[in-house]
């Protein structure tokens, strides 16, 4: 097999035992790589209705077989686990270093299970595994873990997955953090790792990963590495200006979602946007391994000195969504999330909630405590404040851990928590873009825009532009392409960004070429659609009520947009559902028929 080592590592925490396991080429097809390898492993050998926290739930560290190969942003891992944030499928993925370095050791995958009963982390340098004590790095930060690492092992050029204090401390929306400021940030991945006692996995690897045909694949990388330097967003916005290219496009096409979702305009947007922060803070930008498109951004504060982000979805989640205004303290409170280690999007949705409960008077101030900065908006005291609170679960921050539904829940206000399957939404109005909605509404890890981001065909017009309130039966079926799309280039190991520039031939192309298989388009994506239903069925297993839970917060259904080029829309969910339904090839409660199962080999599971 090219492309793959065929070679798993299984680690067990209860009981300290250590396996490597194989796969062949038919397992390959089958599920191609990260969330197709995650989702087979726990539909296979776990019980989807264990708790999230319980030794019994198992975390998958998986590559794609274009991890660490010269693939244009050829660098992503993915961590699947069952997320303590919405009790269904989780699976996060990260760019950075960290993907490409386990698959230097010789790795695809890497199961965790069980729990140790003390801090430990997994140190792999190549063959070689070990499980080390880590007490000693419980407590510290991302930063001062990594550099703890590097000392102790005393080698600089290792790679670590690893958790802040928020992932020791089970805050529900917990991020795995690798090299200091890339995340897998959402569904808490990080809190089930805080949960196993494991601190760090820690890899440094020797190896070249080998494809079918050198001089081909180079070539079919040119070809795709061009195209993506030629396109105006991939090779133009991204690397000028960050994912925060999108503050100002979005804000204009009415979809910049304002102090919890209650407007859908930010009157302070172009002082956040990418323009602005590249004006005043920017000193680089940092590209994550095989990126020709560098979209991460190193930025300097007087206050702070170098750090990195933020990232599109973290500006608005820590600004917007809350009124905040200050780009400054935008950028420390990334900083200091990166550090804790914590989901951005789902800290902000969480801080968003509170500030709209406590504006309608459900949570007041003797809830916070007498010294505790209030939940006003634009408050940026707010932001530094609970960021810590929340990481060591002090206080009112022990509620806040919790994450934005468990609180509204709490304070008798579900209606003002702005999220789908209990995790919080990412940072587009879907009464903006309809389809979008659609897509948030079936996303099978909850409130998720990348998954299938239809805002490229909605408001940017990749691959071609349609109408934002169009719901005709082609941008249903736009929506379920993009699910199976986003499915199929997470599996091979690549970032989603480069839909910006390429289409599914050009995946196709490159997996071919690295594999030395012969498979359509179409075939790569019914890989796409067994992963998706397969993450679904997970779901169904661990409860999930489709008619109940695939939806969106009342007030995106009921409350037209007041202010913007969208107001007086909704999203017209109840038109679109069915249809989704049908075109998945579904019955019309969303459940899985039987027939559908078998066609995608997922009968067995
Ligand atoms: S586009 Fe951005 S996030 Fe994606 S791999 Fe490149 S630098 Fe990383």
């Amino acid at each position: 097999m090219y492309a793959y080592w065929g070679k798993i590592l299984r680690v067990n925490l209860t009981d300290g035992t250590i396996k490597e396991e194989h796969f062949d080429e038919k397992f390959a097809k089958k599920w191609l790589g990260t969330r197709g390898f995650g989702i087979y492993y726990l539909l296979k050998e776990m019980d989807p209705t264990v708790d999230p926290f319980s030794p019994d739930n198992k975390m998958i560290f998986a590559t794609g077989p274009l991890t660490g190969t010269t693939a244009p942003t050829g660098g992503r891992y993915m961590v699947i686990t069952k997320s303590p944030l919405t009790g269904y499928i989780a699976m996060a993925n990260s760019g950075g270093f960290f993907g490409a370095e386990l698959k230097f050791a010789g790795w695809d995958a890497i199961i965790v299970e069980g729990a140790s009963d003390h801090p430990v982390y997994i140190y792999i340098n190549d063959e070689s595994v070990e499980i080390r004590d880590a007490s000693h790095l419980w407590g510290k930060t991302s930063s001062e873990t990594e550099a703890a690492l590097k000392e102790e092992i005393g080698d600089k050029r290792i790679r670590a997955a690893l958790i802040g204090p928020a992932g020791e401390n089970l805050v529900r929306f917990a991020a795995v953090m690798n090299d200091e400021h890339r995340a897998a940030g959402r569904g808490g991945v990080g809190a089930v790792m805080g949960s196993k006692k494991l601190k760090a996995i820690v890899v440094r690897g020797h190896k070249r990963v080998e494809v079918a045909d050198r001089a081909k694949f180079t070539s079919v990388v040119k070809e795709k590495t061009d195209k993506l330097r030629n396109d105006p967003t991939a090779g133009g916005g991204l690397p000028k200006y960050g994912t925060a290219v999108l503050v100002n496009i979005i804000n204009q096409n009415g979809l910049y979602p304002t102090r919890n979702f209650q407007y859908s305009q930010f009157e302070y947007a172009e002082e956040q946007s990418g323009e602005a922060m590249a004006a005043k803070y920017l000193v680089r930008n940092k590209p994550c391994y095989a990126c020709p498109i560098g979209c991460g951004r190193v930025n300097r504060l007087p206050t702070l000195g170098i750090t990195e982000g933020p990232e599109y979805e973290s500006i608005w989640a820590l600004g917007a969504h809350n009124g905040i205004n200050d780009l400054a303290s935008i950028i420390e409170a990334n900083h200091l999330a990166d550090e804790y280690g914590m989901d951005t999007i789902s800290l902000g949705g969480t801080l968003a909630t509170a500030m709209e409960l406590y504006e309608k008077g459900l949570l007041k101030q003797e809830d916070l405590g007498e010294d505790a900065p209030p939940f006003r908006w634009g408050n940026t005291e707010v932001l530094h404040y609970y960021i810590e609170k929340i990481a060591k679960r002090e206080g009112f921050g022990d509620k806040l851990a919790e994450g934005g539904y468990r609180l509204a829940e709490m304070y008798n206000g579900v209606e003002y928590f702005m999220g789908v399957k209990k995790q919080e939404l990412p940072a587009y109005d879907p009464r903006g873009a309809e389809g979008h909605g659609l897509g948030y509404a079936t996303n099978n890890r909850g409130g998720c825009h990348i998954k299938q981001y239809m805002i490229s065909p909605e408001i940017l017009g990749y691959p071609y532009k349609m109408d934002p309130h169009d719901i005709s039966d082609e941008k249903v079926k736009m929506v379920i392409l993009f699910q199976d799309l986003t499915a199929l280039i997470d599996a091979a190991g690549l970032c989603v960004f480069t839909t910006f520039g390429l289409g599914a031939d050009d995946y196709r192309d490159m997996l071919n070429a690295a594999l030395g298989w012969d498979l359509s388009t179409e075939e790569y994506l019914k890989i796409g659609e067994r992963i998706w239903n397969a993450e679904r069925l997970f779901n169904l297993k661990a409860g999930l009520d489709p008619l109940k839970e695939d939806t969106l917060p009342k007030r995106l259904l009921e409350e037209p947009v007041k202010n913007g080029p969208n107001k007086g829309h909704v999203v017209r969910l109840h038109l679109m559902l069915p249809k989704y339904y049908k075109f998945r090839g579904w019955t019309e409660d969303g459940k899985i028929p039987e027939e559908k199962l078998k066609e995608l080999g997922l009968d067995e599971l």
